[in-house]
């Protein structure tokens, strides 16, 4: 694996490749590497031949009084864990090398799609996001991305965006890799104390019990969100929002429908966690 630290380089190391004609597959990443994000080298394997994980604590997409500042930041354990994997090129700017003209420039927004879910409450967020994937799209100058499932709208804006902006890279959205007892993977499970872990379980397993009453015939959204609120209602995790919406407009849906994502986040102590599930027949 090659660890390079500039666009410039990326550039370089992937001519040769592009020269040859071979595909070549973007993983972001902001780093605290975990099984979600290497099976998403494993997906970008399977659909190139050359895999570029990037990874950079994006300032853009953190608001003021989020957890920029202590964000899990190791490049050692992230670079030894992503070349285990399999990832060829490994691309980790600065903030300096990302933004060399400060970060107040000219972004990328979609106002509509990111006016819901996480975006109500994290003003700003999505443009960040969008920002920086469009910039990573341009410097790797990828065939395919691949995201995860486990950030449900970030995936619905990504695509959204290489429609718009004719970016003619195919998007790859991959499952949500969980613990064995079901919580969903994050960086962010870190910052948990023991009795916060365990409390944390509470959000899967409300989706959980959503899904099973959906699968009993259960077609009431708002039946279906109090299904989760109960399983919460027990701990201390706070919800900061639980709603199912239509997968790509991510507007609240009347009738709940197989394909309609339920979609929350919870405060668990200081710490954010958001979680998603596809409502499925069977
Ligand atoms: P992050 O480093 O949190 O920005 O995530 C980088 C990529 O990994 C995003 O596309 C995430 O959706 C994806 N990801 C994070 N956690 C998981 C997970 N548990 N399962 C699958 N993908 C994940």
């Amino acid at each position: 694996m090659i660890v390079v630290h500039t666009r410039s380089a990326v550039t370089e190391a992937l001519a040769p490749h592009r020269a040859a004609g071979r595909r070549i597959a973007l993983v972001p990443t902001m780093g605290g590497l975990h099984e979600g994000h290497l099976s998403l080298i494993d997906a970008a394997r399977e659909r190139a031949d050359v895999v570029v994980l990037s990874l950079f604590v994006n300032p853009l997409q953190f608001g003021p009084g989020e957890d920029f500042d202590r964000y899990p930041r190791d490049l050692e354990r992230d670079a030894a864990l992503a070349g285990e994997r399999g990832t060829d090129l490994l691309f980790a700017p600065s903030s300096a090398e990302m933004y060399p003209h400060g970060a107040t420039g000219v972004y990328v927004t979609a106002p509509d799609l990111a006016s819901h879910l996480c975006g109500a409450f994290r003003p700003g967020h999505f443009d960040g996001v969008l920002t920086v994937v469009a910039k990573l799209f341009h410097i790797a100058a990828p065939d395919v991305a691949v995201f995860g499932r486990k950030d449900f709208q970030q995936c619905v804006l990504i695509r959204r965006m290489a429609e718009d902006l004719d970016f003619g890279i195919e998007i790859v959205a991959a499952p949500i890799v969980r613990e064995s007892d079901g919580l969903a993977m994050s960086s962010r499970n870190v910052y948990l104390s023991a009795a916060e872990r365990a409390d944390a379980l509470r959000l899967s397993r409300g989706l959980r019990s959503a899904v099973d009453a959906f699968r009993a015939g259960q077609r009431d959204p708002a039946a279906l969100v109090a299904r989760v609120r109960d399983e919460l209602h027990e701990g201390t995790v706070r919800a900061e929002y639980i709603e199912l919406v239509d997968a790509r407009t991510l507007e609240p849906v009347e009738h709940a429908s197989p394909g309609d994502v339920l979609a929350l986040a919870g405060w668990v102590g200081k710490t954010r966690l958001i979680d998603n599930v596809e409502l499925k027949d069977r």
